[in-house]
């Protein structure tokens, strides 16, 4: 499979197993950063750091659930999301995830981190 195929297939599988993991036993999740609670299929896989920056694509610590509104609010304003980040994960996440947004990854590690991603996947939502 081509990187970007591959890419798409772990895209959708890693949001999937992050929505359907952070579920209640009604298959609903609270927005992050608003009241909002809705079926799992309906929440976003929302990024901190944008999705260009490949080595924080599928880490956990830059990736949550946010409302469709909230997660396209986040892109003009990053302030909500930053302080949940404070209050809810441990100290230094934000300056870790500063460090590590311009790291560079080569196409074989990628293609490696996009495996090792889809299999996760697969092994939560089964
Ligand atoms: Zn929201």
């Amino acid at each position: 499979m081509n990187l970007p195929d591959l890419q798409d297939k772990a895209d959708l599988l890693y949001s999937k197993a992050l929505r359907k993991s952070k579920a209640d036993h009604r298959d609903m999740i609270q927005c992050i950063t608003c009241p909002t609670t809705l079926h799992w299929k309906e929440m976003e896989c929302s990024h901190f750091k944008p999705r260009k920056h490949k080595t924080l694509r599928y880490l956990g610590i830059n990736t949550q659930c946010q409302c469709p509104f909230c997660n396209q609010r986040h892109n003009d304003n990053t302030e909500p999301y930053m302080n949940w980040i404070l209050v809810n994960l441990p100290a230094g996440t934000l300056t870790l995830l500063n460090k590590k947004m311009n790291d560079d990854i080569s196409s074989l590690d990628y293609r490696i981190l996009l495996d090792e991603t889809i299999k996760q996947s697969k092994l939560i939502l089964k």
